[in-house]
């Protein structure tokens, strides 16, 4: 299928990159530093398989945290959103995405919500499958399925850099573990989650498997409900409290559409029934979010009304 270049789309690329100098690229899993701060690309997918494009969109970044909320979608199709609920909770947490200070405070000491990294370990860590290849492959077999993209796999210098730096991740699992939200090895929780957040693909790939969730779960051009209707429901709905980490309320504010980040500086945003989003702009803002990134979001939500609220 062909992304088809538009130039209003691409006014809009233009105005919003003016922003990459004020960010920063993120450089604590060091792989990520190479990336160009300069960098802004987005893809649309309409739900009707048409596609717009601007900026290159052939260059290829992780997902980081915007996996989150993909291997949230298959744990809660495996066990249920009880069981889920059960090791990670619902709420905004108002903190950084990586900070540990809740798991202290909040009692029992469970992740407030999947989609900061506590959360996120403790999800990885029930992905299903006997060994750690079984568990990785079953996972990226998934996200192949969401994209409609075999070739989809993970980057395996980003995933080696940050496994073999994410001390503060590492502290988090084991503080889990010695509360019994997390079981398991650490190692393996690690291993697996360096590589599920090092899952490698392109704008268009993102706006596709963004398009899924703005149909409900069902892929639209395979037509397969890839994940049940509730499933779906309740990952947009993370996306909208907790997606931008503690950026989301302003977020929800400005812009009003369900939406994930991550720190390689990709988003995923979705207007429901619709379209798909996938943004990549590596340059960050403070909080962690692509800055011209959301800018963009910015411009087109004011300029395609697609405000949720
Ligand atoms: N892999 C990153 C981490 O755990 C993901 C964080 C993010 O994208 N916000 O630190």
């Amino acid at each position: 299928m062909v992304c088809r270049h538009n130039d209003e789309l691409e006014a809009l690329v233009r105005e919003a990159k003016k922003m990459t100098g004020r960010g920063k690229v993120a450089d604590y899993i060091p792989a990520l530093a190479e990336a160009d701060e300069n960098d802004l690309s987005v893809a649309i997918y309409y739900t009707e398989n048409t596609c717009l494009s601007a900026g290159d969109i052939e260059k290829t970044f992780t997902l980081q945290s915007i996996s989150k909320v993909l291997s949230l979608a298959l744990v809660l199709m495996d066990y249920g959103k009880d069981r889920v609920f059960s090791y990670v909770g619902q709420e905004p947490t108002g903190d950084p995405f990586n900070s540990i200070i809740k798991l202290e405070t909040v009692n029992p000491s469970k992740p407030l919500n999947p989609m900061i990294n506590a959360g996120a370990l403790v999800v990885t860590s029930l992905i299903k499958g006997k060994s750690a290849k079984d568990r990785l492959d079953y996972l990226l077999a998934f996200i192949r399925r969401l994209a409609n993209n075999e070739k989809i796999t993970y980057c395996q210098n980003v995933a080696e850099s940050e496994y073999k730096t994410s001390m503060i991740n590492r502290a988090m699992c084991y503080y889990m573990k010695q509360y019994e939200i997390l079981h398991g090895d650490v190692e393996s929780v690690m291993d697996l989650y360096t590589k599920q957040c090092a899952i490698e693909m392109n704008s268009l790939d993102l706006a596709k498997i963004g398009c899924v969730f703005a149909l409900n779960g069902k892929h639209p051009e395979t037509g397969e409900q890839v994940i049940p209707k509730d499933v779906a429901r309740i990952c947009k709905t993370f996306m909208v409290t907790c997606g931008m980490y503690n950026a989301s309320g302003e977020f929800a504010i400005k812009i009003g559409v369900p939406a994930k980040s991550g720190v390689s500086g990709g988003i995923m945003g979705i207007s429901p029934y619709d379209f798909g989003i996938g943004i990549f702009g590596p340059a960050l803002d403070e909080k962690g979010n692509s800055i011209a990134g959301v800018k963009l979001l910015e411009l087109m939500s004011e300029t395609y009304r697609l405000s949720i609220f």
